[in-house]
């Protein structure tokens, strides 16, 4: 056990915080260091291949140890951490076999990570977990994952006698401002399918996330001396305000949950001359997200509509931008793919609980630029804050699972459908 928490220590101790405001890849030039730790310690264990490109995205080979054809797999995780709250002197916390009661996080800002409020805890009595020291994230969100897929590669390594096919391990910059896909190489990775390690409870097995697209609405008006304003002034905010009330007051994100998809406004600016109103749009369901979209439509025609004859022109226009789409469209035609990391977890004594993701992954923009790439658990809890915390057990149980769905791949266990095969040519 000592070996994995080393291991996990040794990279969230290193900040790679990412930032948004930033145009280069990868965003932040402390994101390298890290990168460079990582690609010493992958030619370390032995890994094959092990190349680093000018933007950081890390690749490298396991090589088969088997004659027959097995598919190549791939395992992607990403070593930025969350620009919302600091990743820098991360202090982790080590807490042996878990009591299920408080874990004072910093006694002297009296921070406390309670079961009361994170019932998840008590699915770990008796464990050992990793947290933080109250003052900064942990970054186990994606360090887990990384973890992970080291350590079960260099268990590979140190055991030829599990069997395999090729396997590609893959670790990209930025994940957290939504960059993590863009500059993935899919055809120099060259796996038929991967999975990114991401996912937080174990057993968390995702293969569907919602549709995505961003709205910005600009409205005009005319500003005319409020005294004399009468049949005169058009004041932008309260149009803005009109189409707000125009959405579906039961479908934010504050109302919906599963499948449900919703309107999120975000961002409202403005004055008399001008608002801009910005919100985003999301549902798994690609018939229900096209018809929101229709909405933002419909409602901006009424409004122009109504403002025409006095305004003279289009009072709002919308501009509707898509962001992500549902992975769920890739992986079904492969679900073989889902299939055996759902057997891998069943094999090693995990229950898998499938469920839709209400955002986005990695795994989705690469499954729609060609890698199917659906996501497992990594094992951390309160992601993006300084609550964050990863069970031990949970980090040894993903790379039992990852060794599981490399085995069950060699065996070719699985019914190959008529889809992989013509995605293959
Ligand atoms: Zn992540």
């Amino acid at each position: 056990m000592q070996h994995i928490i080393d291991r996990f220590i040794s990279y969230v101790t290193i900040d790679t915080e990412s930032d948004a405001g930033s145009e280069t890849t990868p965003s932040t030039a402390k994101q390298w260091d890290l990168a460079n730790k990582l690609v010493e310690e992958l030619k370390a264990i032995g890994m094959h291949d092990v190349t680093i490109d000018d933007k950081a995205y890390i690749m490298a080979t396991l090589p088969s140890n088997v004659i027959h054809e097995v598919p190549t797999i791939g395992f992607i995780s990403h070593f930025d951490t969350t620009p919302d709250f600091t990743g820098a002197n991360v202090k982790p916390q080590i807490v042996p076999n878990y009591d299920g009661k408080d874990i004072v996080l910093n006694a002297e800002q009296n921070i406390i990570l309670s079961p009361n409020y994170f019932k998840d805890l008590l699915l770990y009595k008796g464990q050992t977990l990793i947290t933080t020291d109250g003052t900064t994230l942990l970054g186990a969100d994606d360090k887990a994952g990384i973890t992970e897929i080291v350590t079960a590669m260099e268990f590979l390594i140190k055991n030829p006698e599990i069997k395999h096919g090729k396997i590609r391990v893959g670790f990209t910059p930025d994940e957290e401002i939504g960059r993590g896909a863009h500059h993935f190489d899919v055809e120099k990775f060259g796996a038929e399918w991967a999975y990114t390690m991401d996912g937080s409870q174990i057993g968390e097995l995702e293969y569907e996330n919602f549709n995505a697209a961003g709205a910005k609405i600009i409205f005009k008006g005319k500003s005319v001396h409020p005294g004399y304003a009468k049949g005169k002034m058009i004041n932008s905010l309260l149009i803005a305000n009109d189409f707000i009330n125009e959405l579906p007051a039961d479908e934010t994100p504050e109302t919906t949950k599963g499948y449900e998809g919703f309107f999120h406004v975000h961002h409202l600016n403005g004055g008399i001359e001008e608002t801009v109103l910005e919100l985003i749009i999301r549902d798994h369901n690609k018939k229900k997200f096209e018809k929101r979209k229709e909405l933002i439509e419909k409602i901006t025609r009424k409004i122009n509509k109504k403002f025409a004859k006095q305004f003279g022109a289009d009072i709002a226009t919308a501009e509707i931008k898509d962001q992500y789409y549902n992975m769920k469209e890739k992986v079904t035609p492969v679900k073989h793919i889902v299939d055996i990391a759902e057997k891998a977890m069943r094999e090693i004594g995990i229950k898998p609980l499938i469920k839709p993701i209400r955002g986005g992954t990695d795994g989705s923009q690469l499954s729609y630029k060609g890698l199917p790439c659906p996501n497992i658990f990594a094992g951390g809890h309160n992601f993006h804050g300084k609550y964050e915390y990863v069970p031990v057990e949970s980090m040894q149980k993903a790379v039992e699972v990852i060794v599981k769905i490399a085995e069950l791949t060699a065996l070719g266990d699985y019914v190959k459908t008529e889809e992989t095969i013509k995605n293959k040519k």
